[in-house]
């Protein structure tokens, strides 16, 4: 038996047969031309070409796996037709007199290299796009058809790493787990595994994987080490575990379309955050009652230029669509502090955490955050849309957000262009100055969502990055709940509800507390939506023996 030890970016166990995908290679090599112009007609035409497979392809994938997915295929497109990629093209074919193959192969050479270097991992995994978007292009331009990945058997796929086109040709029913040598959690393979709920394994590391095709393994998906020709031993220990998670999961299925009640009859919202439509599938797929946090901070991270009316605008009529009525949260912009993009070009700062971002930055920058609301009140014609502000600390702040959103409105009506009517306005309680004024701030917005991450960063003065400090001080803090506690009070005299949204959430030991504190809902990751659910469903708020001695604490002293 050969055990090899990865990052496991989903869990589940998988049984099967190794099989390894080498990509194979397509050769270009540069000749001079001496007609630019026809070069130049050739490479629109296997654009297009290129553009039309991938609009085909994201189709297909909608229709097979899930919207999620499909989207690679939409930044792909995105990717073609960006005009920074086709007038790098067009250099090379004008000025170098380069044949087109060659010049898109440069030029996507070029780009990936930058987005390589990008400051988020999305921005740096996204330079497998450029490239799969390209060889299309050049596929095209050289007649060579895609190739494709056949699987007869139930199958392990091992790889150095998939390109999103490559696991939308697989033949999903036969692929039972994927691990790569390389990747990370946000790679293509990574996300698509968790869409398919399967077991996916990766950086494997410096491991000849290939030497393994063909022979049988186990992928545990839990501890994150995949098992070649496993010995007895482990074939029973595994079954085990598969058995015990398998009855864990089947309960925690049960509760899907079922009330958050308690034992005693009080009744609370769980919602599900999320940082853009990759996240979606698995809010519904965990029976999320909406979506609590929509972080639009990440569509803007994900790129090297700003997205325009209509790019947010499809992602966001996406979102509310798919939640089919259910409540949709989406927060403006919280750029700054730990997420930063080049192109905002933001001054560098001594400490950024208390510095140009989020609500300040969009009152700083009113071009940006106005098109944010453009694309957010259009997209509220389509489903029951919120706009919640980040960190607040003054109620100016609201007033001159209500000011803008006002002109905003009266723009789309001057132009005909239809929003929702009844669009809540929220603002995050992230910082002690919120909660300290929140009476002030619940009278002139419709409800509040308490960011504990943040709250608790502020109000302990540790640094949430820093994770040297993760233990000083103890978890949940009497400060941070006593503050919640304060800010329900008074959201609650003044008729708004209150919904928290930070990981403190999805800490099953508070949810007790946090329901005896009167929250209305509390917003979790997808995957804990339903064990908060679970734990709810088992309290009896009204059983004074099982209340928690931190209820007395923060309640009754
Ligand atoms: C928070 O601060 O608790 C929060 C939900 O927002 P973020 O983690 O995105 O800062
Ligand atoms: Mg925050």
């Amino acid at each position: 038996m050969i055990a090899l030890k990865g990052r496991s970016v989903y869990g589940g166990i998988a049984r099967g047969v190794i099989s390894f995908y080498q990509r194979d290679r397509i050769s270009i090599s540069r000749r001079k031309i001496n007609d630019p112009e026809k070069e130049w007609d050739r490479y629109l035409e296997a654009k297009d070409a290129a553009v039309a497979e991938l609009e085909a392809l994201r189709e297909q994938t909608a229709e097979k796996i899930g919207s999620a997915d499909a989207d690679i295929f939409y930044i792909q497109q995105l990717i073609l037709n960006d005009s920074q990629f086709v007038r790098g093209v067009k250099e090379y074919i004008f000025d170098e007199k380069c044949n087109a193959d060659y010049a898109v192969a440069r030029t996507s050479q070029r780009l990936a290299e930058i987005m390589r270097q990008g400051d988020s991992d999305y921005i740096r995994e996204r330079f497998t796009d450029v490239y799969d978007g390209s060889e299309r292009i050049i596929r095209q331009l050289q007649n060579q058809s895609s190739s494709e990945f056949k699987l007869d058997e139930i199958s392990i796929i091992c790889a150095e790493d998939l390109l999103p086109s490559e696991t939308a040709t697989l033949d999903k029913s036969k692929v039972a787990a994927f691990c790569t040598r390389g990747g990370s959690t946000n790679s293509h393979t990574a996300i698509l595994a968790r869409t398919m709920n399967i077991p996916a394994l990766i950086g494997l590391g410096d491991v000849k994987l290939e030497e393994y095709d063909g022979r049988y393994a186990i992928v545990d998906g839990y501890d994150g080490v995949i098992y070649i020709e496993p010995d007895n031993e482990t074939t029973i220990r595994i079954k085990r575990r598969e058995e015990e998670e398998g009855r864990k999961h089947e309960l925690l299925q049960k509760l899907k379309g079922r009330r958050n009640v308690t034992r005693d009859g009080r009744e609370i919202e769980v919602y599900a955050n999320i940082g853009g439509l990759g996240d979606l599938e698995s809010a519904i797929e965990n029976d999320a009652g909406g979506i609590g946090l929509l972080r639009s901070e990440f569509l803007y991270l994900q790129r090297d230029s700003f997205p325009d009316e209509e790019e947010l605008f499809y992602n966001y009529r996406r979102v509310v669509e798919d939640m089919k009525g259910k409540r949709v949260v989406i927060r403006t912009l919280d750029i700054g502090a730990d997420k930063t993009a080049d192109y905002f070009d933001l001054d560098k700062e001594e400490n950024p955490a208390l510095g140009m971002r989020a609500v300040r930055l969009c009152l700083r920058r009113q071009d940006i955050f106005r098109t944010q609301l453009r694309a957010l009140l259009r997209a509220s014609a389509y489903g029951k849309l919120s706009i919640l502000i980040p960190m607040i600390i003054d109620v100016d702040e609201v007033y001159r957000v209500k000011d803008i959103i006002h002109k905003v409105k009266d723009e789309l009506i001057s132009k005909h262009i239809a929003f929702g009517e009844d669009v809540e306005l929220g603002v995050m309680i992230e910082t002690p100055a919120a909660v300290m004024i929140s009476d002030l701030l619940a009278k002139e917005v419709d409800f509040f969502s308490i960011g504990t991450n943040d709250l608790e960063q502020y109000t302990l003065a540790i640094d949430r990055q820093n994770p040297n400090y993760e233990n000083v001080v103890p978890p949940n803090h009497l400060a941070v709940l006593r503050m919640i506690k304060l800010v329900v009070e008074n959201a609650h005299s003044h008729g708004i509800k209150v919904c928290l949204c930070g990981e403190l959430g999805a800490d099953l030991s508070l949810t007790e507390i946090l329901m005896e504190m009167q929250l209305d809902a509390l917003s979790v990751a997808p995957p804990q939506v339903l064990p908060v659910r679970r734990m709810i469903r088992s309290l009896n708020l009204s059983d004074r023996r099982q209340v928690h001695s931190n209820i007395q604490r923060v309640l009754h002293y």
